[in-house]
């Protein structure tokens, strides 16, 4: 099955369930200032859980375009390194309204996975919250899933939240063993373990409870469902993938890279590293640009510009020397156009938004990598392995190297960032400019008493406040 034929078959399964299939939301989150990127399928219906929404629905489905790059659900440090993470990635969902609980939802899921598209039965465990004895007893008596591969975990792998407030609730996943070569070394590798061997495919979440700022739980209105499962790694799953990388969802991109730069995925590690993080973050910075987020300074921009300056970064690594990204992001466009027709209207914005922005950092780029370079070899010859918050800070400040591509060059070289001095230096800078703007404000306040003929004289700025004061003479 193609990832085309994928999402469509899962959208397709639950329309017959009655299920309504309803649209991605933007990546840009709807009247949600507690949330910077859309980042499950739930999002779009937070308010229909909470009750304050009506639908005329009570069952839904989607196929959810999500970012993980910042806020409570980050893996931009993960892509590149893991089978399994990126900083996009579409989310297929079922959800129920207050309709159908976990009964229903975990007879669908096992139907889909196993009937439909063929999973052994075997090898797939699921895990359950601590003491969530009913979401077990259906595992085992309903779906006969055997005891020993049912594996209770706690809060930070089976209690889901979108963020620090909103919907949450005990969760239940569902999780294919690839087998030992896909392991870690660790004697206690087993489900709920960072590494790849037991692959999470389908998060199954049993929306009970709405938390707020102090951090207090409210029951729902009505228990509800809320599921995800990555469409990347269930493909990575139907098409006997390494990783969600070697699937077709993402062969156009990595053919414009190899067009590119000579290059195949497979042929070295340290280089498909680099090709696994532009083919990831080419996808992210089409859709967020798509989705209307320019590279900017603060907020959403900033982390789309953090996104596509780690990938200009690591493109340096693989051996480019002019722009390229343009071209890669270009052919995310193509291949995704059908799906999601945004991209094929929006392909030249797009696309000329990115060389902007690879022009204006690739300016900067080489001089700051021989900065840094410097910086390292200092450190190697006096045996130090913390690399001070000066340089990091002169690296951000006059080279627009945002800290995780410091971290991301010293990565497998045993050195630490001294983040503290870091972010002492940032403060630094932002009091400046506060006291700058203040002055430069004063100063217009001068020239405008000035030229109205009242003497005056201006005495500076007081305090850390940055209030400025001019004495009338
Ligand atoms: P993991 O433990 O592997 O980081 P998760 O528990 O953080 O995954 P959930 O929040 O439960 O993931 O999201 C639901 C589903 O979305 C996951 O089961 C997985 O299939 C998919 N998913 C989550 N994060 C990513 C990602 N960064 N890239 C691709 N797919 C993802
Ligand atoms: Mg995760
Ligand atoms: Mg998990
Ligand atoms: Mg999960």
């Amino acid at each position: 099955m193609t990832g085309n034929e994928v999402r469509s078959a899962f959208l397709e399964y639950f329309k017959k369930n009655d299920h309504r299939v309803v649209k991605s939301s933007s990546l840009v989150p709807q009247d949600d200032p507690t949330l910077l990127f859309t980042n499950a399928g739930m999002v779009q219906f937070k308010r229909t859980f909470l009750g304050e929404d009506k639908r005329d629905y009570t069952r839904a489905a989607t196929s959810q375009k999500c970012v993980r790059a910042g806020g409570k659900h980050n893996d931009l440090e993960n892509v590149g390194y893991t089978a399994r993470h990126h900083t996009f990635f579409e989310m297929l969902g079922n959800f129920s309204f207050g309709d159908y609980f976990k009964e229903l939802a975990i007879e669908l899921s096992w139907d889909l996975l196993v009937n439909k598209f063929g999973l052994p039965a075997d090898k797939l465990w699921v895990s359950i919250y601590l003491d969530d004895d009913e979401a077990g007893l259906l595992w085992r008596d309903k779906i006969g899933v055997p005891e020993e591969r049912i594996v209770r975990l706690g809060e930070k792998d089976n209690f889901w939240s979108m963020g620090d407030t909103g919907p949450c609730g005990p969760c239940s996943e569902i999780h294919i063993d690839r087998g030992e070569a896909f392991g870690c070394d660790s004697p206690d590798c087993a489900v709920g373990c960072d590494c790849d061997r037991y692959l999470e495919i389908w998060n199954l979440v049993f929306m009970q409870y709405n938390r707020d700022e102090t951090g207090k739980m409210t029951p729902l209105p009505r228990p509800s469902i809320d599921t995800g499962m990555g469409l990347e790694r269930i493909c990575s799953i139907l098409q006997n993938a390494d990783t969600n990388y070697g699937t077709d969802l993402f062969t156009p991109i990595f053919n414009r890279i190899g067009e590119l730069s000579g290059k195949k995925l497979g042929d070295s590690k340290t280089d498909d590293v680099c090709m696994k993080v532009i083919a990831d973050h080419s996808r992210a910075a089409a859709f967020l640009v798509g989705d209307g987020i320019l590279p900017s300074n603060e907020g959403r921009g900033y982390v789309l510009r953090r996104i596509m300056r780690r990938a200009i970064r690591y493109g340096r690594q693989l051996g480019f020397n002019k722009s390229f990204l343009h071209e890669t992001v270009a052919a995310v466009c193509d291949s995704m156009g059908g799906a999601y027709p945004d991209l094929t209207e929006g392909r030249s914005f797009i696309t000329n938004v990115i060389v902007n922005e690879e022009n204006r950092f690739s300016e900067t780029l080489d001089k700051g990598l021989s900065v840094l370079n410097d910086a390292l070899g200092e450190m190697e010859a006096k045996g130090e392995k913390e690399i001070s918050g000066e340089v990091i800070f002169k690296l951000y400040d006059t080279y627009g190297f945002p800290v995780d591509i410091v971290e991301d060059v010293v990565r497998d070289k045993g050195i630490v960032l001294d983040r503290d001095g870091f972010e002492t230096r940032m403060k630094e800078q932002k009091e400046k400019s506060r006291s700058t703007v203040a002055f430069e404000g004063a100063g217009e306040a001068f020239a405008s008493l000035s030229s109205q003929g009242i003497k005056c004289e201006f005495q500076g700025y007081h305090g850390t406040s940055g209030c400025s004061k001019v004495l009338l003479v």
